[in-house]
């Protein structure tokens, strides 16, 4: 494994190498005056409202570029999701970590004018456990490896909603799957929801690279073979998280499976307090799967069955405890949601820079694409994802 992978898979699984300053601070850059020239004056048309997606509308609404976001499902935020009610603090169902900096904040507002206020919690858990046949042993040692950021109050989707989807809320189109673009012609042709069409002068597709490798867009021509062959040679995996609510608490911050070096790098499983650092009463125990980790929970049939196997492994681990304390759970099963299908890019056959190149070229100078699997600069993240969006839109608005 190289140092790039094994980043990737500390950050993955919440470990982050140390960084040195974890204060929002504002930041100067302003995107409104880019050192880039504007050539664009067209309209375009984004495809999928993920971070990748917001980001590159609240791009062009800031170039004031007409545009419009359409998104499959119900629910803005893609791999970003939030659920406000299930405990006395809001949980990310989707990414949770910050990994990175936390500058990388207000690096993604880019806005001097806003006076971005987050607060940040440094991600230090002190008991970890390690998961053994017939229990759990410490393995507290380990804490020293951790540093990573998380959000205190506020989730990834709270962070987008306030400061990045409020001022182009009225441009997204909720419930609008794409099934085919033809860019044939001088406008390219959108075609959503069952036969609705749109026109744009370009388009930017930011859906995951699952449902690209699955056809679920039809383009006209057909990409070209380069294109495809860097799209097919990315895996991306299962991916589930679930959060329990129990009446006493009974785990450690951290559960990890394996030793810990295993548990970094190998496909990642980890149970771990959800209430870390958070003001909170509740105890809730959250469960971070993905890949070869997830795929036993995220086939079965329901999520009922997924947390009975989930309890029934706490059991084992804790002495009947999980049952014992159990109140209630939320499931996300990422690998069932039918337009996102699993959980991020995680190896390339070929990473090369050269199959990442392929991957952002435009095609014919109307069809781009973003999101994280298209990250230059951290694979695998939101702020990946969103940065990705930053050099797609500069790449789209210069072009003319
Ligand atoms: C379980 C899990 C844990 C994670 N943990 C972290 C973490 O702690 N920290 C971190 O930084 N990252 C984490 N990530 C990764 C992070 O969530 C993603 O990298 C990022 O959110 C992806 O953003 P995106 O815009 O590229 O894609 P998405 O968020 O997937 O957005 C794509 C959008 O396209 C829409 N779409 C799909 N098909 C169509 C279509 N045909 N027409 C229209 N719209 C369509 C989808 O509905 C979706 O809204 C995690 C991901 C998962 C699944």
């Amino acid at each position: 494994m190289n140092r790039s992978e094994f980043i990737k898979k500390c950050a993955a699984l919440g470990i982050g190498l140390p960084v040195a300053s974890f204060l929002l601070q504002s930041c100067d850059d302003d995107i409104t005056s880019p050192d880039f020239q504007v050539n664009f004056s067209g309209k375009v048309v984004i495809i999928g409202a993920g971070a990748a997606g917001m980001m590159a509308g609240y791009l062009l609404h800031r170039h004031n570029i007409d545009f419009e976001i359409l998104e499959a499902a119900p629910i803005i935020g893609g791999r970003i999701k939030r659920i406000k009610d299930f405990a006395d603090f809001p949980i990310d169902l989707g990414a949770e970590w910050i990994h990175d900096n936390p500058d990388i904040l207000a690096r993604l507002i880019r806005d001097p004018e806003v006076k971005a206020s987050v607060d940040v919690i440094t991600y230090n858990p002190q008991t970890i456990h390690r998961a053994k046949e017939d229990g759990t042993s410490k393995i507290n040692w380990a804490s020293s490896f951790y540093s990573e950021y998380k959000f205190k109050s506020t989730t990834w989707f709270g962070f987008f909603e306030k400061y990045i989807a409020n001022d182009i809320m009225d441009k997204i189109t909720l419930d609008a799957p794409v099934t085919e673009i033809d860019y044939n012609n001088d406008k390219v042709i959108v075609k959503h929801s069952g036969g609705m069409t749109k026109e744009a002068d370009k388009v930017l597709v930011t859906i995951p690279v699952k449902r690209l490798q699955d056809e679920a867009i039809a383009f006209t021509p057909d990409l070209p073979t380069e294109k495809t062959d860097a799209i097919n040679s990315i895996e991306m995996g299962d991916g589930l998280k679930v959060f329990i609510e129990f009446k006493e608490r009974f785990y450690p911050d951290v559960l990890l499976f394996g030793n810990f070096i295993e548990a970094v790098t190998s496909d990642s499983k980890t149970y771990y307090d959800a209430a870390f650092g958070k003001d909170a009463t509740k105890n809730v125990l959250g469960l971070f799967a993905i890949n070869e980790n997830a795929a036993p929970f995220t086939g079965l049939d329901s999520d009922q069955e997924i947390v009975d196997a989930v309890l029934a492994e706490l059991d084992d681990l804790f002495e009947g405890k999980a049952t014992k304390n159990y109140v209630k759970h939320v499931v996300q099963n990422w690998s069932k949601e039918p337009h996102i299908g699993g959980s991020y890019s995680y190896t390339f056959e070929n990473n090369t820079e050269e199959t990442m190149d392929t991957l952002l070229k435009p095609v014919n100078d109307k069809v781009y694409f973003a999101g994280e699997a298209m990250s230059k600069y951290a694979q695998a993240t939101v702020h990946g994802a969103a940065l990705s969006s930053y050099e797609v839109v500069e790449k789209m608005l210069s072009s003319g």
